[in-house]
């Protein structure tokens, strides 16, 4: 005989199996009626017994609860034994709410202590980021992305780079990074150059162009003005860009000057 048909019950077993399961289902029912007749009864006693007595089912209900919730089985009777190990289970339920409320306090007090220490660097983190900002000027080509940066050191020029690079094709649109007055030029160093002034005194210097779009007059912010070229001292088309503020103390890294005004260049 097969291991498998040794082990298969037969019809007469489980017409039995399932009297027995019948049987215990039935028994359960009895019993959850009898526990609720027993509370029936002993609900309106309760008044009579008093604040004390009241207390102490309440009490009992809870440890009830944890005990339910702990996947602990309640005790049935209200015997001494057992009321003894309800009770001492619902202390050490308490007992390990009070670890986990006392730990949770430690691990706030730390932070609470470190709130004065941050709060010399500036604002928490917490604050909301502050809402994007429309930026105050545009690009002065269409493409971002830089070549040579302020202050590098070339062969090419007298001292050291005073504008950045945009390396972007001959006769790309050059534009207006913010309203302002178009002045033109030629010098044998920048080439053709356009010269926009804007309201607080500020001038951008765009050098090396090919023509110009606007050769003089008031432009507002991304108008065309002119084209990129290769004019004066170049080595091959791209837009020379200076940022002059109105001071005359000479040429500024026009990269933080675009960053403070809230575009990223490149
Ligand atoms: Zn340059």
């Amino acid at each position: 005989m097969a291991p498998e048909a040794a082990a298969r019950p037969t019809r007469a077993e489980l017409r039995l199996a399932a009297r027995e399961q019948s049987r215990a289902q039935r028994r359960g029912a009895a019993r959850a009626a009898t526990r609720t007749a027993l509370l029936r009864v002993a609900l309106p006693s309760v008044a009579a017994l008093g604040v004390a007595a009241a207390a102490a089912v309440t009490v009992q209900g809870d440890a009830d609860r944890h005990a339910q919730a702990a996947g602990r089985v309640p005790p049935r009777s209200a015997g001494a034994p057992e009321d003894a190990a309800a009770g001492a289970a619902a202390r050490q339920t308490a007992a390990v709410d009070g670890q986990a409320q006392a730990s949770r306090g430690d691990a706030r007090q730390p932070l609470a202590g470190a709130q004065p220490a941050d709060a010399p660097t500036g604002q928490p983190t917490a604050e909301p980021a502050p809402a994007p900002v429309r930026p105050a000027v545009v690009m002065p080509v269409a493409q971002h992305g830089l070549g040579e940066l302020f202050g590098a050191a070339g062969t090419h020029w007298a001292k050291r780079h005073t504008g950045i690079d945009f390396p972007v094709d001959g006769g790309s649109q050059v534009m207006a990074v913010a309203d302002g007055t178009i002045r033109t030029q030629w010098n044998p160093f920048y080439g053709y150059m356009s010269i926009l002034k804007m309201p607080d005194g500020t001038e951008a210097w765009y050098c090396h162009l090919r023509g110009y779009k606007i050769r003089k007059g008031p432009v507002k912010q991304g108008d065309v003005i002119a084209f990129v070229g290769s004019s004066g001292n170049s080595t091959g088309p791209h837009l020379h860009f200076e940022i002059r503020p109105a001071d005359g103390s000479g040429p500024v890294d026009p990269l933080p000057w675009f960053l403070s005004n809230g575009l990223d260049p490149r």
